[in-house]
């Protein structure tokens, strides 16, 4: 086994996005010799949603939330509106440009090493330790390590590079546009309420959304198809919204992935996290608390091979992740397909969001992250309901 003497870091951490903040900024509380490396200069593409559990979990502070929704108002494609009160909280919602930003600054208070670099390759010495070679503005650089966690985002270099499976994963395509709010707020605008519009116009397999945060807006959509155009999408979904004709501060987009990678990790040292390891839930694209988590994991199953000299014990960042949200991620992705998939059922879908148990269930799901199990009666409420509904039953 390596000596702490012959290597410069304990763990190199690529990419500083909410994934590989949150590992460097664990493994750096730890006492662990951590560099956190990323390539500066790109706001991520992103529309800022964060739920309390996340807040809560990874200590973030009222100041990084320029806003907070109180509301869901859910759209169909007969332009039916479900409005869902968020009961007892909130959804928060942050600019990337400054919350991944504070998130790096914390984890270099608690001793992690910045570096802005991009990430080029990995190689191994002559006694068998990982080199992560990188260029900066002066040049290229590397440096030696125990373990490197792979958290540089969808397409990540290091898990196509270190990890076997990574080619096979598959994206949605996210684009929106960042509009500054007009002094004249338009019709049916409300500050504190999301707009998630369902309609095969806006997305054939995903969402139209409106996320407004304080003085801007994310007016965005996604789609796995290659051939539609989220550009239009999203002039069609400003034009909903009233806000055509507003000031547009930023044009973005960026690949969303849609399954969890099926590896994590090398079996050696490397091991990877967040968009890096495909961790973004289906049907709603929510990937910042994902990504924190499989940061955090990430930081642990490193700690524990650092200690015991094990590398398989980098193969429990997946495990326990999957444990814990490998079900709900099925069942989002069964529900993308389905309900996502014609007119005809996003309008049974966003009626079917008018039940309580299924607002309850959606909302405590979303912002806790847990209940799955606190509520069986629910459960199987909607379960008939659903099957109402699929078969078509129901009234819409
Ligand atoms: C349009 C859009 C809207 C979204 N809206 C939401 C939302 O409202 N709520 C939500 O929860 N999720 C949302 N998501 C998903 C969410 O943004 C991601 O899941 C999340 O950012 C993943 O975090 P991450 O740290 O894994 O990766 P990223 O945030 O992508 O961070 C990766 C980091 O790696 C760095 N990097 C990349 N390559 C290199 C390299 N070669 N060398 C060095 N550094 C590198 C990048 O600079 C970046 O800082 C959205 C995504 C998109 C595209």
């Amino acid at each position: 086994m390596t000596t702490r003497a012959t290597v410069d870091f304990d763990a190199v951490v690529i990419g500083g996005g909410p994934a590989g903040s949150t590992a460097a900024d664990d493994l750096a509380r730890a006492g662990h010799r951590v560099l956190l490396l990323d390539r500066a200069g790109r706001i991520k593409p992103c529309g800022g949603a964060i739920p309390p559990r996340l807040i809560q979990d990874f200590a973030i502070p009222d100041e990084m939330l320029v806003a907070r929704a109180t509301a869901a108002r859910m759209i169909s494609p007969q332009a039916v509106e479900v409005d869902i009160p968020i009961q007892g909280g909130f959804v928060g919602m942050v600019d990337r440009e400054h919350f991944d930003e504070w998130l790096r600054e914390r984890a270099a208070s608690h001793g992690a090493e910045r570096r802005v670099g991009s990430f080029e390759r990995l190689s191994r010495d002559d006694d068998g330790i990982s080199v992560v070679h990188f260029s900066t503005d002066t040049g290229a650089d590397s440096v030696r390590t125990r373990a490197v966690i792979g958290a540089d985002g969808a397409r990540s270099q290091v898990a196509q590079q270190a990890v076997p499976g990574a080619d096979k994963g598959r994206f949605v395509f996210a684009y929106h546009e960042i509009i500054a709010v007009p002094e004249a707020l338009p019709e049916g605008y409300a500050a504190s309420r999301c707009e998630v519009h369902y309609r095969g116009s806006l997305s054939p397999d995903f969402y139209g959304w409106v996320f407004p945060h304080g003085a801007s807006v994310s007016v965005g959509t996604g789609s796995a198809d290659k051939g539609f155009s989220l550009r239009r999408g999203v002039m069609q979904l400003r034009a909903a919204a009233g806000l055509a004709h507003a000031r547009t501060l930023r044009r973005e987009g960026a690949p969303i992935p849609m399954k969890p990678l099926p590896r994590w990790d090398n079996g050696r040292d490397v091991v990877l996290a967040g968009d890096a390891a495909g961790v973004v839930a289906p049907a709603s694209g929510e990937g910042i608390y994902y990504a924190m988590l499989g940061g955090r994991l990430a930081a642990e199953a490193v700690a524990d091979m650092l200690r015991s000299g094990k590398p398989q014990a980098l193969a429990s960042a997946r495990k326990r992740f999957m444990r814990e949200h490998g079900r709900v991620f099925w069942v989002l992705g069964v529900m993308q397909h389905f309900w996502y998939s014609s007119d005809k059922r996003r309008e049974r879908f966003v009626s079917m969001c008018r039940d309580r148990d299924v607002q309850q269930l959606t909302f405590d799901a979303y912002m806790h992250k847990r209940l799955v199990r606190a509520r069986p009666m629910a459960h199987v409420r909607i379960f008939f309901k659903d099957m109402a509904h699929l078969l078509g039953l129901a009234r819409v």
